[in-house]
């Protein structure tokens, strides 16, 4: 008998909203929009990884597309066990087609709050801007994020190429974000090294970093995040499709909790790379060997790095003691 990761309680923190759509919401949009199904798979490089997401979200045309999209995620979300889910949500893609930007982000907190609400879990937006757009416009993302900080918003993110578009442009926007009470929460050390981890920490005041798992070329860093407590947002299925490590056999996730470094599972894009938030845990159990412990470890960083209201946290932290002191 194992444990069921299923009701291990978490929270899924990485995970991008249009990413994260069913594979079978994507048909049914482009059969509405009567156009193939855009392909998800298979993606050569990072850039062409971008295209195939932008292709799927380009078919959110509607109000209640974006609804069904942020229904689902939950609902997924709360299917795979989690308490608690950040989808990672960039408003411009659909201002002018829903409205305005303060509009979009209002269809995304409410959908969300209602769809978690009705699982009995909790929902909060990550505002995500992208970092090959002028950094005057994630300052207005920040400030339309700061606008819902306390009524929806809880974090403030950057992604897209990193090895383009180093962080310290971003500086500004994440002052506005973090000077409103929202975590900082960039994507680095992914496609680019350790600089681009002191970037997010030094310049953006990073709390949470989306992947982070470069950081273990530079022993140095590894013990600053250990010590300062920062959280690493982790999708290893990720890291193995977008070649940014070889295989899940030199993952560094193990070496990193090994060194101290608090580090959370999520599935990232599950549209574009398979498992989701529980399939992630599976693997994390199968593949990389970690045991029941490591596995709560890693669920009450989750909820404990999380946006969630404080009794959320420990009721779901004293959820996962129970979960672990049961007997498989
Ligand atoms: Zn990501």
């Amino acid at each position: 008998m194992v444990r069921d990761l299923a009701r291990l309680p978490k929270a899924h923190l990485h995970v991008h909203l249009e990413g994260a759509m069913r594979p079978s919401t994507l048909a049914d949009l482009a059969a509405a929009a009567g156009v193939a199904v855009p392909t998800v798979r298979g993606y050569a490089s990072f850039s062409e990884f971008g295209l195939q997401y932008r292709a799927a979200s380009a078919l959110i045309t509607t109000e209640d597309d974006l609804r069904r999209v942020v229904r689902e995620v939950v609902d997924d979300a709360a299917d795979d066990g989690a308490l608690w889910v950040e989808p990672h949500f960039y408003p411009p893609r659909y201002v002018g087609q829903l409205g305005s930007s303060d509009e979009v982000l209002q269809i995304a907190i409410d959908e969300g709050q209602r769809a978690a609400a009705a699982r009995g879990i909790g929902c909060g937006i990550m505002v995500s801007a992208l970092r090959e757009f002028d950094p005057a416009e994630a300052v207005e993302l920040a400030k339309l994020a700061a606008r819902y900080a306390g009524t929806g918003v809880v974090s403030f993110g950057l992604a897209a190429d990193e090895a383009l578009y180093p962080p310290e442009p971003f500086a500004e926007a994440f002052a506005v974000a973090r000077d409103a009470g929202l975590i900082s929460a960039p994507h680095a050390g992914e496609l680019a090294g350790p600089a681009s981890v002191y970037g997010a920490l030094d310049a953006l005041g990073a709390q949470r970093i989306c992947h982070g798992i470069r950081a273990i070329e530079d022993p140095a860093l590894v013990d600053r995040l250990a010590t300062d407590e920062i959280v690493l947002d982790v999708c290893p299925t990720s890291n193995v499709m977008l070649a940014v490590v070889p295989s899940f056999d030199e993952h560094p996730l193990v070496r990193l909790l090994d060194a101290g470094v608090r580090c959370t599972l999520n599935g990232d894009d599950p549209l574009l790379f398979g498992p989701g938030l529980l399939g992630e845990y599976e693997l994390a159990r199968t593949t990389l060997g970690l045991s029941d412990e490591r596995l709560a470890q890693l669920a009450r960083w989750s909820l404990a790095g999380s946006g969630a209201p404080a009794e959320l946290v420990t009721d779901g932290v004293a959820r996962i003691e129970e979960w672990l002191t049961a007997a498989p």
